[in-house]
């Protein structure tokens, strides 16, 4: 087939959705879908179920370059997953699994947030940032970075764990083995830990709260739930400033879930950030929120395919 007709495919694999970008082989964006992601207990299954409904979406034929995006410990260069717990994966070759599938003339895996790093930064409109941190807040925390133009990447293993900076010594137990990690406090699977006692004298005592009520509550007023956000800043904030400090970064941008409760967590951010952050770097760092972009990391695993 000719190569202005052959199109290039990021495939986001989430443990719950897994969103599909199909771009052209200059970078143009043609399509997004996403489906749920049926997780099976065999990994090869879950790759066959991902590709038979993209196969039925769109022409596979048509797709000579793929960039797979897997929430795991990952290398890179090899498609091996070391570990993914969202997927339920332990040492899997998901490069062996996707060819079993469809031969693509150029395959790359990736870690999920290094692809949501890279697609923030390739559409970042204007001047790009020097350094750019995106920080995926959900269940857990991810994290990647593009300095200079170039996501920072390993061949061997995933890095920038920012979800496993120390933000409490001795703090609550992560789901790493470690304890007072950032992710422990300020990933939503975790929130509860710490919150609940908070709601604790409301009409919610004794109950689980999603991030996304205590955020509703925190809008209707709520002066409990302002306080959770207050402090998830606080704890937030205090890895945020150990990234600026190291890197000089000059942008951070949060996208995931509970980037949607940032107006609520800024305040709390802000003050941490302005005690902690030495004072040039403090002048040149802005942060936003991209809370709504589901197809971020989609689109990132496609265009890391055209790199
Ligand atoms: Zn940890």
């Amino acid at each position: 087939m000719e190569r202005g007709k052959m199109k290039a495919i990021g495939i986001d694999i989430g443990g719950t959705n897994t969103a599909v970008s199909i771009c052209s082989l200059s970078g143009e964006t043609l399509r997004h879908f996403a489906f749920p992601t049926l997780l099976s207990r065999k990994p090869e299954k879950t790759i066959k179920n991902i590709f038979k409904i993209i196969g039925e979406k769109c022409k596979l034929d048509e797709i000579s370059a793929a960039g797979i995006g897997v929430p795991a410990m990952i290398k890179a260069k090899d498609g091996f997953v070391f570990y993914a717990p969202n997927l339920g994966w332990k040492n899997f070759s998901v490069k062996k699994a996707v060819l079993a599938e469809h031969k693509f003339r150029k395959l790359v895996f990736e870690n999920d947030a290094n692809c949501a790093a890279w697609g923030i930064y390739k559409k970042y409109p204007g001047v790009k940032p020097h350094f750019l941190a995106a920080m995926t807040l959900g269940t857990g925390i991810g994290a990647g970075f593009v300095s200079g133009g170039k996501l920072f990447s390993h061949r061997d293993i995933s890095i920038f764990e920012a979800g496993h900076i120390k933000i409490e010594p001795g703090g609550l137990r992560c789901g790493c083995g470690a304890k007072g990690c950032l992710e422990a406090y300020c990933g939503s699977a975790y929130m509860n830990n710490w919150a609940a006692s908070y709601w604790s004298k409301t009409r919610f005592a004794g109950k689980d709260l999603s991030a996304q009520e205590i955020c509703s509550q925190s809008r209707k007023g709520a002066a409990w739930a302002k306080k959770i956000w207050k402090q998830y800043g606080f704890y937030l904030g205090i890895a945020v400033s150990d990234i600026v400090n190291l890197f000089a970064a000059d942008k951070i941008i949060f996208t995931g879930g509970l980037a949607g409760a940032y107006s609520e967590f800024k305040e709390g951010l802000n003050s941490v950030m302005d005690e902690n952050i030495l004072p040039p770097y403090r002048k040149s760092v802005s942060i936003e929120a991209c809370p709504q972009n589901h197809y971020i990391g989609a689109d990132g695993a496609a265009r890391l395919a055209l790199l």
